[in-house]
């Protein structure tokens, strides 16, 4: 099947309109007609070639939610008509240590990314900023209905990636939160923790969107440009997210951990980032990093965000915008996600 779609040629070049073949349905698959695909910064780092070679042409999109057409003979978990969503992994091998546990996303043989990675059949995987995809039921998550589908676009991956760490370094009732950067994965982070019952601040460039931080949830907002937030929130939390996607100093975010906390992040900036170890040995805190979230944890989110009414602050754009869209998120000016509607794919 032939599809429209939005790919970028090459490295730094402007994402085009174009077509792309997707594969039969086989007996493990489900075809979905995508009706969002939201614009996560991973799509820029990867067609901007922060994160290396990719194998271009590269359609990006990892944040799909869409309508079932088919599914194969041999799927049981989801039939036509059924809303789903597709986040950042197609397959993986199903059989190592870490699939079987649950944690696909650490498969040891490599997971398969929903765009610019090898499938198992040997394939480049294409992803969501086209009109339809053909991915393994095992990866097909199911959207509630009690969210918005457009809402629900971005949870599948920016909303996954932030409740992952938070459920892992026990956000909950009297924990003290910080999320470092409020753009898409920041401004979820801010609606879970604050779900879970965390206390929740946002360190942010500037106090430019302190009252959208507040309204989304959170108890403090600090600029991180101002020398003296640091002094003053010294040793005040449990646990850092930090969701940057350009290098920070490590040692002034540490150093804002309380005894036993943890800095976690998400962001993946290219660039290698240094610490000095005296910023963990003086209060035996932990570094850590987390990527996604394995599959049966991204379904529980999902229900987790329905049933505490969550979704995504998003700006629903059509794919003519797509280029001016990631200009705007480069420049910290994306309230708090840009989804695109897969109908205007044309
Ligand atoms: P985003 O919407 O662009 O948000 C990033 C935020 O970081 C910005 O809104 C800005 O917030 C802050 N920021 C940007 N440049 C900065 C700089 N030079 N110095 C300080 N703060 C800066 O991006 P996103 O989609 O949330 O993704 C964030 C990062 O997470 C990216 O690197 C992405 O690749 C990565 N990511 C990782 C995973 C994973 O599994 N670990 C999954 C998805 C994405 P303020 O304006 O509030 O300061
Ligand atoms: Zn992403």
């Amino acid at each position: 099947m032939r599809v429209n779609a939005y790919a970028a040629p090459a490295a730094g070049q402007p994402l085009a309109p174009t077509t792309i073949q997707r594969r039969d349905v086989g007996p493990n698959d489900v075809l979905i007609e995508i009706q969002y695909a939201g614009i996560c910064h991973s799509d820029i780092h990867t067609v901007n070639g922060d994160w290396g070679p990719q194998p271009f042409p590269v359609v990006p999109g990892h944040e799909i939610v869409g309508v079932v057409t088919e599914v194969g003979s041999e799927v049981t978990g989801h039939q036509a008509g059924d809303r789903v969503g597709v986040g950042c992994m197609v397959n993986s091998c199903g059989a190592c240590a870490n699939c079987r546990n649950g944690d696909e996303q650490y498969c040891l043989k490599g997971m398969v990314g929903t765009y610019a990675s090898e499938d198992r059949d040997g394939a480049t995987t294409q992803g969501g900023y086209s009109t339809h995809v053909v991915v393994d039921a095992h990866f097909v998550l199911s959207i509630p209905d009690g969210i918005d589908p457009v809402a629900a676009a971005p949870l599948l991956c920016a909303g996954i990636t932030t409740y992952s760490p938070l459920r892992r370094w026990g956000a909950g009732p009297g924990k003290k939160v910080a999320i470092v950067g409020l753009g898409g994965l920041g401004h979820m982070g801010v609606k879970l923790a604050h779900a879970l019952g965390a206390e929740v601040t946002v360190l942010s460039q500037s106090l430019k969107k302190q009252e959208d931080g507040l309204r989304l949830g959170a108890d403090h907002y600090y600029a991180t440009s101002d020398t003296d937030t640091f002094e003053q929130l010294a040793g005040a939390f449990d646990l850092i997210v930090n969701t940057v996607s350009a290098p920070i100093d490590v040692d002034a975010y540490l150093g804002l951990l309380a005894v036993d906390g943890t800095l976690v992040n998400v962001g993946a900036p290219p660039e290698p980032l240094s610490l000095n170890v005296f910023s963990l040995i003086s209060a035996r805190r932990s570094y850590a990093g987390s990527m996604i979230g394995g599959i049966s944890e991204t379904q529980v989110m999902l229900d987790f965000c329905a049933e505490h009414h969550l979704g995504a602050d998003v700006e629903v754009i059509s794919a003519d915008q797509i280029n001016e869209a990631y200009e705007r998120v480069l420049a910290s000016d994306v309230r708090y996600r840009f989804v695109i509607d897969t109908a205007t794919l044309v």
